[in-house]
């Protein structure tokens, strides 16, 4: 006898099957699935906060440099960006897609659409 991962019934069949039958496999497998998208989601939601907090930050300073605790004031979350950008200068942006911004030394940030 075994117990199945999925529904914990007792069933006939191989020790080291792992369930009853295909339903509660793929049950189990798509279960498996939703909980790795949950975490693509949820990062997926922070881009997507942090990108509408730079843009509506550009709006009101454009390229002034305001302090990185505005943008976090507005719910930037500063753990979470798309790629780096270096421009043909040397200059590194931190980029949301197809915003960011450049650090200056003193904790403040500098926004440009991308170029
Ligand atoms: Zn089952």
């Amino acid at each position: 006898m075994s117990i199945c991962i999925t529904c914990e019934k007792d069933f006939g069949g191989r020790s080291n099957q792992k369930f009853c039958s295909v339903s509660c496999k793929n049950k189990h497998h798509n279960s498996l699935n939703k909980q790795k998208e949950a975490v693509v989601l949820n990062v997926n939601k922070i881009l997507h906060r942090n990108w509408t907090v730079l843009n509506k930050l550009y709006q009101i300073y454009r390229s002034t440099p305001i302090s990185i605790d505005v943008a976090s004031a507005y719910g930037y979350n500063v753990s979470y960006f798309t790629h780096i950008h270096n421009s043909p200068i040397g200059e590194k942006y931190t980029m949301v897609y197809d915003i960011g911004f450049k650090n200056h030394i003193d904790n403040k940030i500098q926004i440009f659409p991308a170029p």
